[in-house]
């Protein structure tokens, strides 16, 4: 008891968590450990884990065959500079990840984190603008509410009013942005219109289209019209851009689609946050052919990036055991049935006071509330119902592991219903 006390003490005295103050610290729960769905709390408590770890953990916890294959990699090697060298996980890795994704994404840079990715993503944007012998295309489309990372490069593509970046905005560069997509049945051609008027007034000088396709997750956790990723791809296609999807966030199952990249091709494709099942942080910048080509084009000839610990052997080696059990389960089914579980059990929150909007799509449940979420509050009546939810503006939502069965589904809705009563 003294030491997880003493352990609290020192991290609130010392440790920064993600957006948080060292000065007016906020209340962190103390996790002693994680098995299946479930998250173990100091006092002994088990609560499901409704985020994934923040999107990632799609299998849960202590998994055996990820468990397996981190320690078989460990006994062999756990990392090496993958400059001038190479090895049989990254190589492995890099086949999978062709493999499932379009025909014309052929090519795979390994990144060690999302923003990571969507600064390598930016980088090769920018090259293969230079290997066409168009320098002054240094700008990007994207749009309003979108979210891609916290490094600077990431920050200039976030929504440049809601986003959290506001303050960096003078020293960011400055991006073009495009309307919100409107959500599936809405206003497609009106928006449309706006996107192709402004990609039109700024094509001298754009180099390419940074989105996240189908959701804006934690820009406002918004699902969009599909339809609108066929026009950013004939607006890509008309002004020589480079469609970029970021789905760091959908890859991988969540919406659905193993990737969304399945509807609309793009030309660069980002993957991360659940590549390796939540064990470890990597992840992959797919490119086709024409952009490589391109990139070789540019005045330095090679792509200019290359991180330390890229390829890292031990997160491919759980990727590639976290992509071989998400084939061997029926992910389909799974998401389809959280789906349901979810659409049929935050429905009745349609009509509960302060509710604005309930929406699902795939395995994502979102209550959205017309007031911002007392996120102590709505956190603490989740935990009383057995549930770990971290919700953010006036956003409570769930992204639970594929695995999580349907008791444990219904338990996550009542503790959404709870939390949003408090809320
Ligand atoms: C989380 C996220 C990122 C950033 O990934 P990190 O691993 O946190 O750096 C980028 N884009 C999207 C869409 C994300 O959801």
């Amino acid at each position: 008891m003294t030491d997880l006390l003493g352990l609290l003490a020192f991290d609130r005295a010392h440790v920064w968590h993600p957006y948080t103050s060292m000065t007016e610290p906020a209340a962190v729960r103390l996790v002693t450990g994680a098995d299946g769905v479930r998250l173990t709390l100091d006092d002994g408590a088990q609560v499901v884990d409704a985020m994934s770890s923040w999107w990632s953990a799609i299998h849960g916890y202590r998994v055996p065959e990820l468990d397996a294959a981190l320690v078989e990699q460990s006994g062999r090697m756990s990392h090496v500079m993958f400059g001038g060298l190479t090895h049989a996980p990254a190589v492995r890795l890099a086949e999978r990840l062709v493999a499932i994704t379009p025909d014309p994404l052929q090519h795979v840079f390994l990144a060690d984190s999302g923003s990571v990715s969507v600064e390598v993503a930016i980088k090769m944007v920018l090259q293969h603008q230079r290997g066409l012998g168009r320098p002054e295309r240094t700008r990007l489309l994207t749009l309003r509410g979108g979210y891609h990372g916290d490094t600077f490069g990431c920050m200039s593509v976030c929504d440049p009013v809601g986003g959290m970046h506001s303050m960096f905005t003078a020293v960011l560069p400055p991006q073009v942005f495009a309307d919100r997509p409107p959500a599936p049945g809405g206003d497609v051609a009106g928006w449309a219109d706006g996107v192709r008027r402004l990609a039109a007034a700024h094509a001298h000088e754009l180099a390419g289209i940074v989105v996240e396709p189908l959701l804006q997750g934690a820009g406002g956790m918004h699902a969009y019209d599909p339809a609108c990723l066929v026009v950013l791809r004939e607006v890509a296609d008309e002004h020589g851009l480079v469609l970029v999807f970021d789905e760091i966030a959908t890859g991988l199952g969540r919406t659905g689609h193993l990737f969304v990249s399945e509807r609309v091709v793009p030309d660069i494709l980002c993957v991360g946050k659940a590549l390796t099942g939540g064990y470890l942080t990597l992840a992959a910048v797919l490119t086709t052919g024409e952009v490589a080509r391109g990139i070789s084009a540019s005045e330095s000839g090679v792509l200019m990036h290359g991180p330390t610990f890229m390829g890292n052997p031990l997160a491919c080696a759980v990727a590639l055991a976290s992509l071989d059990l998400l084939e061997r389960r029926d992910w389909r089914a799974d998401v389809a049935r959280l789906h349901d579980g979810l659409t049929s059990g935050l429905a009745p929150l349609r009509s509960a006071p302060g509710v604005a909007d309930v929406r699902t799509l795939g395995a994502v449940g979102v209550v959205q509330l017309d007031h911002p979420v007392d996120v102590a509050k709505a956190t603490q009546a989740a935990l009383e119902e057995g549930v770990w939810i971290r919700p953010f503006r006036d956003l409570i939502y769930t992204m639970p592991p594929y695995v999580t069965d349907d008791d444990d589904v219904a338990r996550i809705c009542r503790a959404v219903a709870r939390a949003t009563e408090v809320a």
